[in-house]
């Protein structure tokens, strides 16, 4: 065969394997271009899971009439005209590749209506177009997008079944509802709504998302570091999940997926998790659009940044300052009052202008050269952002020097984090109390050190430490039960807690096989007689499935803290006099003990930063 140029049909088609493969990256396109038109209501309806019919209507600016033909050419966007522009993109749209891509292999029906204009239609059927045609309608734009793939059939066997291709596209619009909490979207599945969130900010989002609940498990926090804003919500360390599905990030308002930020998120909350479990986050970082390139494949989940390091550098010392509980978290947390608000809080809305006295991105990247000493002597060669562009690897780190440093980084981090430990620790026949506040907080003075100890957090994870020692020497005591607990499971959980039948015993439970896939439980530990049975192999059982390797008694150290918390006397609770002093006495000076939860014990405040306050130093 002769050497020849593809058909403009042929090509669409190939092009389109690229941008859409799914019905859910048919839906992120199109609800992408209706957030670059600037709607604030976006309604996604599906039917056969997106496979029959996609219909994406939007409240935006529209199209003109004049320009309707023009939307369905590949390369025609009206986003991007210059090269320079690719650096600074802040639409989520720039490759006019979506629409020409999707109408190549569907028949699609954009109607679209701008403000001064009148309505107008036009079909494209596998990319060929019709006529363009009047039509009613309000405002904006409304994609529909009927029969994937009818044309291409090989495509269309890789798709999964109905409800995997919804839930697919559910997950992926749960995205949108975070990143723009200011629009509001309903996605409706076969007749039936599935999400609907009000455009009232981050916190109602979250909640549409991921429960209202959710909001008592996290921190929100805004922080603002090195010309980088930091901001968003991170679990406590016992909302940990057993997957990395419960991450989202967004740089510059896109939902991407980094290595950096993940390592330097993972890192941050290492010691605070147990085996197999992750974090959960909601992520926002906003750097300056040139230090960030977008650009890196059509489907645009993976972004590069021009230094690794310092994005490193700042989300590590972020999210571990806000985990730890150390004086910088007070800066960084969004005061819980926010919670009741209607309206988003501050960090739900427009960017807070960057203190002055703060380094800039540019500084932040110089002082890298003097914090880091480069590895083995060997300077890391500075390389220009604009080198990358034309790398075939996608998912490569911008440069092989950033990479190695960033490991550097975190061992100077864990090093610190180590000489800190060793510095807090403190004797505590030393301390003078000072008296309580809030009734919460006890007061201690030791030279130029002040210390607050949160009474609950303290006296918790006294209980939860008593506990788990008991538990680890196996001298836990059982408790037996005046009526014994029935638990009927399937078979294959049954041969799982046979197996597990001798630990289950040593834990404190006293269980038996009784008859068929039943279980007499007729003990429990004596530290845990509120233990939720039900509860507890409920999730004993889900975790064999998901993870296998998963051991028994990690789960039991979760319900010991919760055992533990209610236990424990409560913030708000006056102590008398002696309580106070064995409390102290049973944290034998350890001032960097985090309650089970992972909320510090103790924070330590020195006497300078509080001179720092009265401007007596500076
Ligand atoms: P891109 O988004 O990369 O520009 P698309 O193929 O997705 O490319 O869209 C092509 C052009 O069609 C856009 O640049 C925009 O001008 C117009 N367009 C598409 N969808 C909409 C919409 N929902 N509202 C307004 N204009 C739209
Ligand atoms: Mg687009």
């Amino acid at each position: 065969m002769s050497i020849h140029v593809l058909s403009a049909d042929v090509f669409n088609k190939i092009a389109a394997g690229e941008v859409v493969d799914r019905p859910y990256s048919v839906v992120k396109e199109l609800v992408e271009n209706a957030l670059d038109a600037g709607a604030t209501e976006i309604g996604v309806e599906t039917e056969g899971g997106g496979k029959r019919l996609i219909r994406v209507t939007d409240n935006g600016c529209g199209i003109p009439k004049d320009e309707l033909r023009l939307a369905y050419l590949p390369h025609a966007t009206s986003k991007l005209s210059r090269a320079e522009d690719l650096e600074r993109i802040r639409t989520l749209g720039f490759r006019g590749e979506a629409i020409a891509s999707i109408a190549a292999v569907s028949r699609m029906k954009l109607t679209s209506k701008t403000k001064d204009g009148e309505a107008y239609s036009l079909r494209s059927e596998g990319g060929a177009l019709g006529e363009l045609t009047r039509d009613g309608g309000a405002d904006g734009t409304c994609a529909l997008v009927e029969d994937l793939f009818f044309n291409t059939p090989a495509r269309r066997k890789f798709l999964k079944s109905d409800a995997q291709e919804d839930a697919d596209i559910a997950n992926m619009l749960s995205r949108f509802l975070l990143s723009r909490p200011e629009v509001s979207f309903t996605y409706t599945a076969n007749g039936k709504v599935k999400y609907r969130s009000f455009g009232d900010g981050l916190r109602s989002a979250l909640a549409v998302v991921y429960g209202a609940d959710v909001l008592n498990k996290t921190y929100e926090f805004d922080a603002e570091k090195n010309g980088i804003r930091l901001h968003g919500f991170l679990g406590a360390p016992e909302f940990s999940k057993p997957n990395r599905s419960y991450q989202s990030l967004f740089v510059n308002g896109r939902y991407v997926v980094n290595q950096t930020v993940s390592a330097a998120v993972s890192n941050a909350y290492g010691a605070y998790l147990m085996k197999r479990q992750y974090p959960f986050f909601v992520l926002f970082l906003e750097v300056p659009p040139e230090v960030v390139d977008v650009n890196v494949h059509p489907n645009k989940a993976d972004v590069r940044f021009a230094e690794n390091q310092v994005i490193y550098g700042c989300v590590y010392s972020v999210v571990s300052a806000i985990l730890d509980g150390n004086a910088r978290a007070l800066e960084y947390l969004v005061p819980a009052e926010g919670k009741k608000g209607e309206a988003a809080p501050a960090a739900a809305a427009a960017p807070a202008a960057p203190a002055p006295a703060q380094m800039s991105y540019e500084q932040a990247k110089k002082q890298l050269s003097f914090d880091v000493p480069p590895l083995g002597g060997r300077t890391p060669v500075p390389r220009p952002f604009r080198e990358e562009r034309n790398e075939l690897e996608v998912h490569a780190p911008a440069a092989p020097a950033p990479r190695e440093d960033v490991f550097e980084e975190n061992r100077r981090f864990l090093l610190e984090r180590e000489n800190k430990a060793r510095q807090d620790k403190i004797d505590a026949d030393l301390l003078v109390y000072k008296g309580e506040i809030f009734r919460t907080y006890l007061c201690y003075e030791l030279g130029d050190t002040v210390y607050l100890i949160d009474q609950h957090a303290a006296h918790e994870r006294l209980i939860y430490d008593r506990l788990r020692a008991k538990c680890e020497a196996r001298t836990v005591c059982s408790q037996p039960m005046l009526v014994p607990y029935l638990l009927n499971v399937n078979a294959q959980e049954f041969a799982f807690l046979e197996k597990n039948l001798q630990l289950l015993r040593e834990l404190g439970f006293e269980a038996e096989p009784f008859g068929g896939n039943s279980l007499k439980i007729s003990a429990v530990p004596a530290d845990l007689r509120d233990i939720r049975l039900e509860e507890f192999f409920g999730e004993v059982l889900a975790s064999m499935e998901t993870l296998r390797g998963i051991r028994l008694p990690d789960l039991l150290k979760d319900k010991l803290a919760t055992a533990a918390c209610k236990a424990a006397v409560k913030g708000g609770e006056a102590l008398t006099d002696g309580e106070v002093r064995s409390l102290i006495r049973a944290m034998q000076g350890d001032m960097t003990l985090k309650c089970p939860h992972g909320r510090p014990v103790a924070v330590r405040i020195a006497r300078a930063e509080i001179e720092k306050l009265f401007k007596r130093i500076v």
